[in-house]
């Protein structure tokens, strides 16, 4: 199974995400499932990505929008708190940027090997409305 390919699959062929039985797994922390080793959170995605968003703590308001709209439950939250964002599934889509509500935003697209300390040191700054 390890070794199969995702062209050796006979059609309708079903990957399981958990091992065994699943009992709520909306209120279970992802750290504490049973995900299976074919699933995407033992196997990282993170090399599809060309741009990554690089979270700035300083302006967050922890609405938990960018946690509702990621397509790939890539953000990191705890007990309603923004924390930061799991790169190793992360597929650099930005909506969570489209989402973020802040002025500057919290969280902003870099390239992919954009350093993470510098880019939150040059943060943009507030921007004004137009009158
Ligand atoms: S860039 Fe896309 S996949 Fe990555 S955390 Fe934001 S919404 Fe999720
Ligand atoms: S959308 Fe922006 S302000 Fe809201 S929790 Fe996410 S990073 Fe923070």
């Amino acid at each position: 199974m390890a070794n199969t390919g995702w062209d050796e699959f006979e059609i309708g062929a079903m990957l399981r995400t958990f091992d065994g039985a699943i009992e709520d797994i909306a209120g279970t922390r992802q750290e504490d499932r049973n995900y299976s080793p074919n699933s995407s959170f033992t196997a990282s995605v993170a090399d599809w990505r060309i741009e990554k968003p690089i979270f700035n703590k300083d302006y967050c308001i922890d609405c938990q929008f960018c946690w509702i709209y990621c397509p790939d439950v890539s953000i990191i939250s705890r007990d309603k708190k923004m924390i930061g964002v799991d790169m190793d599934h992360c597929k650099g889509c930005g909506i969570c940027v489209e989402v973020c509500p802040t002025n500057p935003k919290s969280l902003l697209m870099f390239p992919e090997l954009a350093d993470e300390e510098t880019e939150i040191a040059s943060w943009p700054t507030k921007e004004e409305k137009e009158k």
